[in-house]
């Protein structure tokens, strides 16, 4: 409804004959990185749901961070795995993809953070001069004396020493004031666990949920992994 109204507003300044800015929507584009890359499919009945729902189903498991670029601002969504970590270490750093686009890290305004767990911080300390989004109770587990077990706390040392900056969320957060691009709380597999909604313009509404939601077959038959709060 929404883009019939926007193509009706655009007809009637053409007809009217005059360029006028109506609703100034940026450009919105969005794109998934490889940020991990598991040797061969899993088995996931015992430890993805906690009624045994799959049986011998194994998921070729895929770790993904996602670029968004909001008119002339980039924003990174989840940093995956660390180029380090065993058996699941990305082929091409972060940095590297955003180099084949001309990108620099230091253009990268935003760094959303779905949840502290290691496959989804562990490039972030490539971006220091990103201001950091994440939800509340995640900033306060990683930034916390005692670092709960899980909490990958490690590569968030600039913005805990105050040397970047940190923007924790304790309500949804309209990142970039439009309405396009929004941090929406799903509390769950961890304490402050966010999934980011991206409206594009071509495929309107896009839900990236983290690990609120692993995988289809998860999503579909409402079964809770048996290590979810
Ligand atoms: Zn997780």
């Amino acid at each position: 409804m929404h883009r019939i109204l926007t193509m009706l507003a655009i007809g009637a300044s053409l007809f009217a004959g005059i360029a006028a800015p109506a609703e100034a929507v940026p450009d919105i584009s969005l794109a998934r990185l490889d940020c991990g890359t598991p040797q061969a499919p899993t088995a996931i009945n015992e430890r993805f749901s906690d009624t045994y729902a799959y049986g011998d189903l194994k998921i070729q498991f895929v770790f993904s961070c996602y670029l968004i670029k909001h008119g002339d601002d980039y924003m990174l969504w989840d940093t995956g795995h660390a180029m380090t970590a065993p058996n699941v270490a990305p082929k091409v750093s972060l940095v590297d993809y955003l180099a084949k686009i001309d990108v620099k890290p230091d253009q990268i305004k935003y760094v959303g953070i779905s949840h502290y767990h290691a496959d989804h911080t562990g490039q972030i300390a490539s971006f220091p001069k990103a201001t950091l989004l994440i939800g509340a109770k995640e900033w306060d587990a990683i930034s916390s004396p005692k670092p709960p077990v899980g909490a990958n706390f490690k590569p968030f040392e600039s913005w805990i020493k105050a040397e970047s900056k940190v923007e924790p969320q304790s309500l949804d957060k309209d990142v970039f004031g439009d309405g396009t691009v929004i941090m929406l709380r799903t509390p769950g597999h961890t304490p402050g666990h966010s999934s980011l909604l991206v409206k594009l313009q071509q495929m309107g509404p896009i839900i990236i949920t983290g690990d609120a939601a692993h995988f289809r077959e998860n999503f579909e038959s409402d079964g809770v992994p048996s290590f979810q709060l």
